[in-house]
């Protein structure tokens, strides 16, 4: 465990008789970005609340930065930051008054935390919007302020709850670039999304929660690898060139309505080759070939809410 920022074992929470999490492991080595993602209502704002010591666990062993939020909640506060649904910004005052708050929260100087907000104010693309009440920022200048502040006490480790969910398609990329400097920087990220992209684009290793287990584990490719779908399409105009390619390719699917066939496979240059070698000797030419490797939508439609990997033992999955 003294590797990982951030490591649970058996984390379980109940509300009621409503099982939330029911005896999860994470491990998060530093400096990595680790996704939890799931669908609404799955827990992932539970798991940040526990780890961030917002709330307390059931059952389980937990360690953030090498303290146990239950025993050392102040040592945990001090190494980590958090952001997410419930935002720390304060609409009445300016940006660079809440920056120059939080500033006074973590006992900086005063020239120390004008400096401080100066820089991250700057670094955030924030300068101009610094000295406007934020009630009136955009839904992506709030979380870049949000997450500024958080960075006021160069927390080590970062706790970001759906950081993008209902932003617009460019402030969602520009939070992700903040994001890849942060680890850039060294800092640990957990960070909870409904969004597969957003998990595919920025993290090492992602952890699919599911009726508060976790389906599965691993890299965006290595949870791809999971699920079947991935093929080759190819597509044709004349009849006949379709009847020749079906012969000559025995293990496609047919659909002789729409001149189209299946292949299935893993869309490597190795296959692909050899496919083409197939089409080449029976002298026929398809009109459009497509690749379709499955995306991380396929891994989370088989693994969420009842879907199962066909063919695949629950226990191969973790
Ligand atoms: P997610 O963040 O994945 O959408 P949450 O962790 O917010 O999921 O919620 C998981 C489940 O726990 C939901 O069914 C939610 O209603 C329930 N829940 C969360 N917080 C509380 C609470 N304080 N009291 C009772 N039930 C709660």
């Amino acid at each position: 465990m003294s590797t990982s920022a951030i490591a649970a074992n058996g984390l379980r929470k109940s509300y009621g008789d409503q099982v939330v999490l029911d005896g999860i492991d994470l491990a998060v080595p530093e400096g990595t970005v680790f996704s939890l993602l799931g669908p609404n209502g799955a827990g992932k704002t539970t798991a940040v609340k526990i780890l961030s010591t917002l709330t307390s666990a059931d059952a389980g062993d937990i360690r953030i930065g090498g303290h146990d939020p239950a025993a050392d909640p102040r040592a945990v506060r001090a190494a980590i930051g958090v952001t997410g649904q419930f935002s720390a910004v304060d609409g009445l005052i300016t940006g660079e008054e809440n920056m120059r708050l939080m500033a006074d929260l973590h006992h900086l100087s005063r020239r120390e935390g004008r400096r401080v907000a100066a820089e991250l104010l700057e670094r955030f693309g924030l300068v101009e919007a610094a000295k406007k009440p934020a009630a009136g920022y955009s839904g992506g200048m709030r979380r870049r302020l949000d997450i500024a502040m958080t960075l006021v006490g160069n927390p080590r480790i970062i706790f970001l709850d759906e950081p993008t969910t209902g932003l617009d398609p460019r402030s969602r990329h520009s939070m992700w670039g903040v994001i890849r400097e942060l680890v850039a920087g060294g800092v640990t990220v957990f960070l909870t999304t409904q969004y597969l992209e957003e998990a595919d684009q920025l993290a090492d290793r992602i952890a699919v929660l599911d009726n508060g287990t976790i389906a599965a584990e691993g890299s965006a490719e290595e949870l791809k690898r999971l699920v079947p779908g991935g093929h080759v399409r190819l597509r044709f105009t004349d009849p006949n060139t379709y009847r020749s390619a079906a012969t000559a390719l025995p293990g496609a699917t047919r659909d002789d309505e729409a001149l189209t066939l299946q292949i299935p496979g893993d869309g490597t240059q190795r296959e692909l080759h050899s496919l083409l070698g197939a089409l080449h000797s029976a002298g026929v030419e398809a009109d459009e070939l497509t690749v379709h490797t499955p995306d991380l939508d396929d891994v989370f439609f088989a693994l969420t809410e009842g879907g199962t990997i066909p063919g695949r033992p629950e226990e191969a999955l973790r």
